[in-house]
Formats: C-alpha cells, structure tokens, sequence
C-alpha cells in the first residue's frame, strides 16, 4: 500500500505550529503541493513552507473576519492552479466563564464560531464548488474529542462550534459524494500544542491525562499521518466519519 499525494495539491489552515504544521508535512511528505494557511505566524508559516518543499506557498487570512475566509480557496487556486485537498485545521479556544459580561460572552462566542466553524463552512462551501468543477476532491475538518463530551463551563462555545463541524462533514459527505466529494472529521482529544497548554496551565497537566488508556499526551505528529490516509483516497468509503484519536480516553 503506497500513500501517494504526488500532483496534488492540499490547503491546511492553521499550518504555521501545532497540529496543522504537522499535517502540512506529512502530506509535502506523501508527495502534495502544501498551501501553508496561518493568521499572524508569518516566520513560522514560511519555515514550515520551507520544510514541505514541493512548490509550497503561505497564505496569510485571519479567519474571525469572514471576508478573508471567503477569499481564501481563490488565492489558493489561483496561486497553485487548483486545489484537491482541504484540511480545515485552524481553530481558537475562547474562554467565556458563565458570569462573564453579556458583551464579553457574546464576543466569544461570535469569534469562537467565526474561526471553528463559519470559516471552515465557507472553505467548504468554495472547496466544492472548485471540485464540482473540476470532478472531486477531499475535505477532512479537525474537530474535537468536546464535539462529543462537551467542555468543561469555560469553553461550552468551542465545544458547540467543534460539534458544528461534525454536522457540517455529515452534511457535506451526505450531499456531495455523487459528485466524487468525500469529508471526514479528525476528532483529537488533548494534543501538546500551545493551545492544550493553555488549557494545562489552567487546570493542571494532570486534568489532560488523567482519563487517557495510553500513558503519554498525543503529539501533532500522532494526529496527521490519519488525515494523511483520509487525504489519499484510501479510505473514501469511511466518507462522513469521525475518527476519534485521544489516547484512548473513551475506553479507559
Ligand atoms: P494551536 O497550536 O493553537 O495553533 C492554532 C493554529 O490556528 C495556528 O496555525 C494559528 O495561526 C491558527 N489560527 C488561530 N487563530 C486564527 C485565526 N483567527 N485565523 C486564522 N488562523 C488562526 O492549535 P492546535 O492545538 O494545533 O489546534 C489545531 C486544531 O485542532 C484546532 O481546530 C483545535 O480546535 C483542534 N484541537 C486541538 C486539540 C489540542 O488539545 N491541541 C484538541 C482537540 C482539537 P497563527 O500561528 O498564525 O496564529
């Protein structure tokens, strides 16, 4: 079984660090042209450019502004003439405690969803109208183990916007598999990135370990070769799950 991506070319967002850098080099690395998406980690987003090789490019938006989200799939098609992949990876974690402001929480709110799940839906949206065009194409969308559990008060709006996200593929793969469009949802559980260390340094190395089978956190790197594989097209029959890799918290 040979995992090749050679002639194709992948959009991840939220590329420059964390999971997303991950996956952009696992995909440059089964042969993919990588457009290297990030909001304001342009020196990152570059080196990990530099690091896929292939013809990769950077692409700055900042997805909480919607207009830039709605512009991002053309300049990438235009810059590497097509797109074949879509790996919606970027996401935030807003923290709105339940006795925050009605101003605070509303503007949590409005920014988790923009970031998690309106832009992915946008980028969706552009996505397959490009693949329609041009006869298929994969997404794969990065939600969350809290799709499926929720979170803890602090972060109920990034545990909606990541169960958004999972309608969404259900939807889009339900819709769209006749036109040769497949989508399927990664659902990480804790994963050492600098967004799991905020949530660390809040409640405790402890809080992200304690329910895990295995006995070491998810890396990045335990994350993407699964996309990798949904990328491919070796596993287009699975098109609408949820594969789920949080170090066997839902067994232990
Ligand atoms: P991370 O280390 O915090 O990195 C976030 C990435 O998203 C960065 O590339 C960042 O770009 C980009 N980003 C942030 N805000 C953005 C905005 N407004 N517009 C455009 N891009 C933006 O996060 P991560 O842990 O790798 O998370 C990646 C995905 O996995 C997210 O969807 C997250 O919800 C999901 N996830 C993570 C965990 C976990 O424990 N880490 C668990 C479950 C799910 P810049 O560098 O340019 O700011």
């Amino acid at each position: 079984m040979t995992l090749d991506l050679s002639g194709q070319t992948a959009l991840v967002t939220g590329a420059s660090r964390g999971i997303g850098e991950a996956i952009a080099r696992v995909l440059a690395e089964a042969g993919a042209t990588v457009a290297v998406h990030y909001a304001n980690s342009a020196d990152a987003a570059r080196a990990v450019a530099e690091a896929c090789g292939n013809g990769a490019q950077t692409f700055q938006a900042d997805l909480s502004d919607l207009d830039a989200a709605d512009g991002l799939i053309a300049q990438v098609t235009d810059t590497l003439g097509g797109l074949h992949v879509l790996v919606n990876n970027a996401g935030v974690a807003v923290s709105a405690p339940i006795d925050a402001s009605t101003s605070d929480w509303n503007e949590a709110w409005t920014r988790t969803m923009a970031v998690n799940l309106q832009a992915p839906e946008l980028l969706c949206r552009h996505a397959i109208r490009h693949f329609q065009a041009r006869g298929g194409g994969r997404i794969v969308n990065i939600a969350s183990r809290a799709a499926h559990r929720g979170d803890t008060p602090d972060y109920i709006a990034y545990a909606a916007s990541k169960a958004g996200v999972v309608a969404l593929t259900k939807s889009l793969a339900r819709g769209f598999g006749t036109d040769n469009i497949k989508a399927f949802t990664v659902a990480p559980g804790f994963t050492r990135t600098d967004m799991a260390q905020d949530f660390i340094d809040t409640y405790g190395e402890e809080y992200a370990t304690h329910d895990l089978a295995l006995s070491t956190l998810t890396e990045p790197d335990d994350i993407a070769p699964t996309v990798a594989f949904l990328a491919s097209g070796l596993a287009d029959h699975a098109t609408g799950t949820t594969i789920d890799i949080n170090a066997g918290s839902y067994v232990h």
